[in-house]
């Protein structure tokens, strides 16, 4: 494996070629240069989309079984070069080490492992009454990040797509595309065929567009923001391109009148704060009953004063810079706007962390007395920003909870599982965690209304990759 971060080539057909135009790296902590990546142009989306595309009959015609042992390399690769991975989107995103190792680097690995059974899957046919349903290859597939969490939804998305057979055109986020380069790198050490993955780092507008409505891309798998991914939608809806969108997301953790309030109360500042809170699913809206609203700032306030705001580096924190002046200045506008519109700040707001007067940090931040038709209610921030409402009992939550234009994810904690349950049924999202039970990588995830279309992770996510043949008999 590759420590070279500064680079200036894509990957076409199996052989890294350089391109004329690059761009810097920066260190979201520091503003120092970490690496470099190739700015690739429209006439390079045509050439991988044509490796691609050569590449695709055998791969799709090999057997999943011999696929599924590609993708077992593929990992035992990644496996070797954890450490270089996890400094890697230190340096690129500014996750700190021990996020980064844990959520972006092994839940990735464990994305990775949980594609690998379903790809043996389909080597046998399914039944469907006396019908024989075959699974195959969609065809080529542009698989386009964000910078959230670059190597994780990379992985989520070319490991679908080599799992089902298809072939894969790969663009990462401007912002972090050296974790990108890491997994190319690791694709060709594990003897995949050539061509099979292909990557052309380079800006939305030109590369990423180039590659929606594509002729010679069958299948657009996007994760991204609510207003690309509409545009998108309607580029490859026009193609009729297979399309899967994953979104952004304002979810809601609702407290039962049965629950721990102070556990429920701390993972939800937790998830909120997540990754500095760039993470989709986090859970933005805490839902509490009315008579303990108090009680809950007060803990949420507390948690939100444990967590260690700094160095990426250090082991001990708990988050690190967001990744660009850009989205600081989004985050502080959101809490300014909603402070000036009568909310009240219990804890952070724009006031820079002591100690860190350079690089993006953002404090951890409550914000009380809200309405739910507030903006702040309603809008995803994507910093680590939670609004506290009240709800009155388990059907004002569920009203309330829903009371949202999106759908990704969300929480619901409780004394009575089997109530909690009834609750979480009733929630217009694609994930629900009772208790506070764990992520799990093989259930698929993706969004209701404006969190998108489609599902990732598991059989799911293979399945979004696949072309469906039933055989009458
Ligand atoms: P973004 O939408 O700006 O960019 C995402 C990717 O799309 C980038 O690679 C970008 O270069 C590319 N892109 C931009 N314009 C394009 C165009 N016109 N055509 C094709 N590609 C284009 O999003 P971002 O700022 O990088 O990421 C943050 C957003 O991603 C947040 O809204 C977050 O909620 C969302 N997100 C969703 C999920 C999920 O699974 N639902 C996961 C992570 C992030």
């Amino acid at each position: 494996m590759t420590t070279d971060w500064y680079r200036d080539d894509i990957l076409v057909g199996g052989k890294w070629r350089p391109v004329r135009r690059t761009h810097q790296v920066v260190s979201p902590a520091t503003g120092w240069p970490v690496g470099r990546a190739a700015k690739a142009d429209r006439a390079d989306v045509d050439a991988a989309v044509r490796a691609a595309g050569d590449a695709l009959p055998e791969w799709r015609a090999t057997s999943p079984r011999v696929r599924a042992e590609g993708l077992t390399a593929l990992h035992a690769e990644l496996t070797a070069c954890r450490d270089e991975l996890t400094a890697c989107i230190v340096a690129e995103l500014g996750a700190p080490v021990r996020l980064a190792r844990e959520a972006h680097v092994d839940m990735a690995l464990d994305v990775l492992a949980g594609f690998i059974p379903i790809a043996e899957e389909l080597a046998e046919p399914t039944k469907a009454g006396s019908s024989l349903v075959f699974a195959q290859a969609a065809g080529v597939a542009a698989c386009i990040t964000p910078w959230n969490y670059p190597l994780y939804q990379l992985i989520a998305k070319v490991g679908a797509a080599l799992a089902a057979g298809c072939s894969v055109v790969a663009k990462p986020a401007e912002l972090t595309p050296l974790s990108a380069y890491l997994l190319a790198d690791a694709v060709l050490a594990a003897g995949m065929p050539d061509g099979v993955l292909n990557l052309v780092p380079g800006s939305g507008t030109e590369v990423g567009a180039a590659l929606v409505g594509h002729r010679g891309v069958a299948a657009v798998s996007f994760t991204g923001s609510t207003a690309v991914g509409r545009q998108i939608g309607r580029s490859a809806g026009e193609a009729l391109q297979r399309m899967s969108l994953e979104l952004g997301g304002k979810s809601a953790s609702v407290v039962l009148d049965d629950a721990d309030l102070p556990s429920a109360v701390a993972a939800t500042v937790d998830s909120a704060c997540y990754n500095s809170g760039q993470t989709c699913s986090a859970w933005t809206r805490l839902l509490v009953p009315r008579p303990r609203y108090e009680e809950a700032l007060h803990l949420a306030a507390q948690r939100a004063g444990e967590l260690i705001v700094g160095d990426p580096a250090d082991e001990a924190t708990d988050l690190g810079p967001l990744v660009s002046v850009g989205q600081r200045e989004t985050v502080a506008g959101f809490v300014d706007r909603a402070v000036d519109g009568g909310a009240r700040l219990v804890c952070g707001g724009s006031d820079r962390p002591a100690g860190l007067d350079s690089g993006h940090y953002y404090l951890p931040t409550v914000l009380a007395d809200v309405g739910t038709a507030d903006e702040i209610s309603r809008e995803e921030v994507f910093g680590p920003v939670l609004v506290v409402l009240a709800h009155d009992g388990d059907d004002d939550a569920v009203r309330v909870a829903n009371d949202s234009d999106y759908g990704l994810a969300g929480a619901v904690w409780s004394g009575d599982e089997s109530r909690a349950l009834k609750v979480a049924a009733r929630l217009e999202t694609g994930q629900v965690d009772l208790n506070g039970a764990a992520f799990n990588p093989v259930a698929p995830f993706g969004g209701w209304k404006s969190s998108g279309v489609g599902r990732e992770l598991g059989r799911h996510g293979v399945h979004e990759f696949c072309e469906f043949t039933s055989v009458q008999i």
